[in-house]
């Protein structure tokens, strides 16, 4: 079975990886989307944003990387695919991701959001932290997937 991931993934980060490889262990598949809104403002394009996802993912043929505008269902319903993973790592994240999949559910009834819980260690973990601190020139590495350097797609 497949599974959509969708996200800003701005940039993509270990809580992040921590998601998509215990996903795979649940599902044969895992379509990573990468969103992208225009009235958003990102740090990376979104031709960056899913680099970084696929050069990190490059001996895992069980991962694909795709870029999207529209919808979340929008795409699940094009490519046939009924559900849709997140991660959690707070009750407000809970709280977001509940009512996300309602709304989900109401344009597309066959949809289910399958939730995974933060591995601890990266709770404190978010792209808004990464992209505030590359912001005033810190270091991001022990927040990146190793072997990824965030430089390279800035
Ligand atoms: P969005 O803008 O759609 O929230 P993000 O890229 O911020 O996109 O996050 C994508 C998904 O990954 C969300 O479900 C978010 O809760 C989850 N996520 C982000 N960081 C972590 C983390 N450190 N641990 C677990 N899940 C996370």
């Amino acid at each position: 079975m497949t599974v959509l991931f969708p996200g800003s993934f701005d940039p993509f980060t270990l809580g992040h990886e921590d998601i998509v490889r215990r996903a795979l262990k649940l599902f044969s598949k895992v379509v990573i989307a990468v969103g992208y809104n225009i009235d958003k403002k990102y740090m990376l394009t979104s031709e960056s944003r899913a680099q970084l996802i696929k050069d990190l993912f490059k001996d895992e043929k069980r991962v694909e990387v795709i870029i999207y505008d529209g919808l979340t269902v929008d795409i699940c319903r094009e490519k046939g695919i009924t559900s849709i993973l997140r991660g959690v790592r707070s009750i407000r994240d809970f709280e977001y991701e509940t009512s996300i999949d309602i709304i989900n559910r109401t344009l597309y009834p066959e949809i289910e959001t399958i939730i995974l819980l933060t591995d601890p260690e990266y709770a404190p973990i978010s792209s808004s932290v990464v992209r505030e601190i590359v912001f005033h020139g810190g270091c991001v590495k022990k927040f990146m997937p190793e072997g990824i350097s965030l430089e390279d797609y800035l």
